[in-house]
């Protein structure tokens, strides 16, 4: 295939880049400054010398224009309410004193001062700091740094082009501020915001912007047709003004829908689009509103947030597409590279033929500025890279571990009751009250104990070559002997074996399931400076022993109360990883709850009567756009109950979900088809209770009573007060009782007390409703 030579030569660019540097230099130089060990000019100083690398390290992989502005202390969205002036009332003191302290007080609160609440950014794993507006807020423009970023990058001699989060995201972003009406609508401010971003818009052009790029993912979600019409007027008021930068607006994460017309329209000078996943939808819907005549196209054409390298021959036949919907078309990654890890090539642990299939963002970076010269220069300009390409897909294709037969066969003969227990609920409970013999309002904790430096030492031991794996299970073996006998001495009805073991509950699966591979410098932000490392869900997956089964059966023998057995759901293990895209998702989900059913079996037929299995990510991992939703809960749904239907009637099936919000969903939660759920309740006064019963929820339901969030003990009272507010939703025969979440976050003392007060708050409303329990 031979690509027509583009009439202007295609820029290459991305629109942000990871952060923290090859060796989280960025993490411990902050970090530092928060402990006092590294000054506040040290810091500054290493934020530049990254900036530096980082725009350095995209120049010379051919990146033409470079982003500005994509670099922060904490988070992007913080940064914007600073660029804008929306600092909250209880933060402007500490903030105007001008150090970094108030920054980093509003991202992390003080002792007296609250932080900004976070959020995830739309269907990341990167959480934003929530703006908090109201109808006092005074917006004033502050495009300090900005400009000064601006000039560094100018100064290397390079041609960078500033990316502000966009107005209208910014506003749709935002919450009311505290103690102001929920009801207030933060677009309403739009028309103060506007005259802030035209004055960091004027600055950014004196100080040598050619382009600025905004940012507006927010219109990839449904909009209302109030909300399409802000974007509209947005753009006309800036794309209006005289004395500004050409504007780039950008969008991501899925397709534009509506809001393509409506940007379209704007007398703006480019749109950057996605053009990966669902958002290649882009490419027909800008064929339709008849293309982006006299304006620029950046086309994000590389998956901006997967680890997989591109398929260079199908991105250049979409690009050749472009070609003839737009003035000029340039080359980008779908999103900022700020959610993958740097650079693939540092995996010395992972077999080199599958470092090849891997693109973090160095490699990512050299795919676009192949493309770009491909675009620009015709395919023979990059016939060894398209070579290479093909080579390391086909590879990818025909491998093993892509291809497992034994895995593939199993999936395709699931029938439709494999995914269905064999007794409805209303038998299986029977049985199941028969076989466990609880009392009513039924007393449990959500799996794990608390993580004590004790365990972590046990760790970092046994990794370091301290202990040996004897050693290391020994004193596992008498954390959960500690644990077990707490839970007797306490009074709880259903123990657990308190999860000692787990670093994580999707790496300890991942590492124990073939065709995950774990890397060892695949970090990613998650916020501030907490970074993760999610596994790569690289192959089928199959099981190749018993992963839990000895921890819970050694739990089970020191007890006559029923030990649960602890996993992570299937939906769990796919969001919190890097997943395959060779593949649609339902597909590898399947594979994983096949692998987990296994593990569900072994459980029962090794004397395990209840088994939780943690969906937590059920929720967050729902499509942007509400017409792909009930095709995600389809198979979500189905993976649940294809992990968890293998087991006899008696044996009890929990699930454990932490979220207060969770209406839109309430429907799957039912379908999911577990004999009881746990939820988070206890921050938002049990109103999960009335929305199961509103749904007609049939089932057991765990709404929590305790708050693990915070190290506040609840006495008594307070949780017997929530147990009888739930009891207005839920009948006692399927009320338990429970906190909201796992207690690994937690100190011993305050858990000790927290769950003694549990036993003795469900004791006292057992004795209201007339009877006697353990
Ligand atoms: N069983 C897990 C625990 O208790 C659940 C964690 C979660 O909900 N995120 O830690
Ligand atoms: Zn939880």
């Amino acid at each position: 295939m031979t690509t027509k030579t583009a009439a202007a030569a295609a820029r290459a660019t991305v629109y942000g880049y990871p952060r923290q540097g090859q060796q989280r230099e960025l993490k411990k130089a902050i970090e530092g400054y928060w402990k006092g060990r590294v000054t506040a000019d040290a810091l500054r100083a290493t934020a530049a010398e990254l900036r530096r690398t980082n725009w350095q390290d995209l120049a010379d992989a051919g990146i033409t224009e470079v982003p500005t502005g994509d670099f922060s202390y904490y988070d992007h969205v913080l940064d914007t309410s600073v660029m804008v002036g929306a600092i909250p009332g209880r933060h402007r003191a500490a903030f105007d004193a001008g150090t970094l302290d108030g920054y980093f007080a509003m991202a992390r609160g003080t002792r007296d001062v609250a932080p900004l609440e976070m959020t995830k950014w739309f269907d990341t794993n990167y959480h934003y700091l929530v703006p908090e507006l109201g109808p006092d807020t005074v917006f004033t423009a502050d495009s300090t740094r900005q400009v000064a970023e601006l000039g560094e990058a100018l100064a290397l001699g390079l041609t960078p082009r500033p990316v502000l989060v966009g107005p209208v995201t910014y506003l749709l972003l935002a919450k009311p501020a505290p103690g102001v009406s929920a009801d207030f609508d933060p677009l309403t401010l739009l028309d103060r915001l506007l005259p802030v971003y035209a004055e960091v818009l004027a600055d950014l052009r004196a100080a040598g912007a050619e382009w600025v790029q905004l940012d507006e993912p927010a219109l990839v979600q449904d909009r209302t047709p109030a909300e399409l019409n802000a974007a509209a007027r947005a753009y006309r008021d800036l794309g209006g003004l005289t004395d500004r930068p050409k504007l780039l607006v950008a969008s991501y994460f899925d397709r534009l829908g509506d809001a393509l017309p409506v940007l379209a329209k704007a007398p703006v000078d480019g749109l950057a689009l996605d053009f990966t996943g669902a958002a290649a939808e882009n490419l027909d819907a800008l064929a339709t509103v008849g293309g982006l005549p006299g304006k620029r196209l950046v086309a994000g054409v590389v998956n901006g947030r997967n680890i997989w390298i591109n398929d260079l021959a199908k991105s250049l036949a979409t690009l050749g597409t472009l070609l003839g919907l737009a003035d000029r078309v340039d080359v980008a990654a779908s999103c900022s590279l700020l959610h993958v890890p740097l650079d693939a090539s540092l995996e010395r642990d992972i077999d080199p033929g599958i470092v090849r299939w891997l693109a973090f963002a160095r490699q990512k970076t050299a795919e676009v500025a192949t493309l770009a010269k491909g675009l620009t220069q015709g395919t023979d300009a990059i016939t060894a890279e398209l070579a290479a390409n093909k080579a390391d897909l086909a590879s990818r294709a025909a491998s093993p571990i892509t291809r497992d037969p034994a895995v593939r066969a199993r999936a395709s003969a699931v029938t439709d009751a494999d995914a269905r227990r064999s007794q409805p609920y209303p038998e299986r409970t029977a049985a199941q009250r028969a076989h466990l013999g609880l009392p009513l309002l039924p007393t449990t904790t959500i799996g794990s104990f608390p993580q004590t430096t004790e365990l972590r030492t046990a760790r970092a031991d046994l990794r370091a070559g301290r202990i040996d794996t004897e050693g290391y299970e020994e004193r596992i073996r008498n954390e959960i002997r500690e644990v077990v006998s707490f839970q007797e001495k306490t009074g709880l009805d259903v123990l657990v074996h308190g999860e000692p073991e787990r670093n994580d509950m999707v790496q300890y699966f991942a590492e124990q399931l073939t065709g995950y591979l774990a890397t060892q410098h695949g970090w990613v932000q998650s916020y501030g400076t907490r970074y993760v490392r999610p596994p790569v869900l690289a192959g089928d997956i199959s099981r190749p022993e018993p992963m839990t089964v000895r921890w819970t059966t050694y739990a089970q023998s020191l007890s006559d109360r029923p030990v649960k057995g602890m996993l992570t759901g299937p939906v769990t293990m796919l969001a919190w990883s890097f997943v395959r895209d060779d593949q649609p998702l339902g597909d590898t989900a399947r594979h994983v709850a096949l692998a987990l059913r296994d593990e569900v079996v072994d459980l029962e037929t090794n004397g395990t009567s209840v088994i939780q299995v943690d969906e937590p990510a059920l929720r967050e991992t729902l499509p942007l756009r509400a017409a792909d939703r009930p095709g995600y809960l389809a198979w979500a749904t189905e993976a649940f109950r294809l992990t968890t239907s293998g087991v006899r009637p008696d044996t009890q099936i929990h699930t454990h979900m932490c979220y207060a919000e969770f209406g839109d969903i309430v429907q799957a939660i039912d379908d999911l088809d577990a004999d009881v759920i746990s939820l988070e309740a206890a921050r938002s006064h049990m109103q999960v209770a009335h929305e199961l019963a509103e749904h007609g929820y049939p089932r057991e339901a765990g709404p929590g009573v305790y708050d693990i969030h915070s190290p506040r003990v609840p006495d008594a009272a307070e949780a017997a007060a929530l147990l009888r507010t739930g009891l207005e939703a839920i009948p006692a025969e399927r009320l338990w009782v429970n906190p909201d979440c796992g207690l690994k976050t937690r100190g011993w003392p305050e858990t000790r007390a927290s769950l003694e007060n549990l036993v003795a708050a469900a004791r006292t409303v057992r004795a209201e409703i007339g009877t006697t329990g353990s």
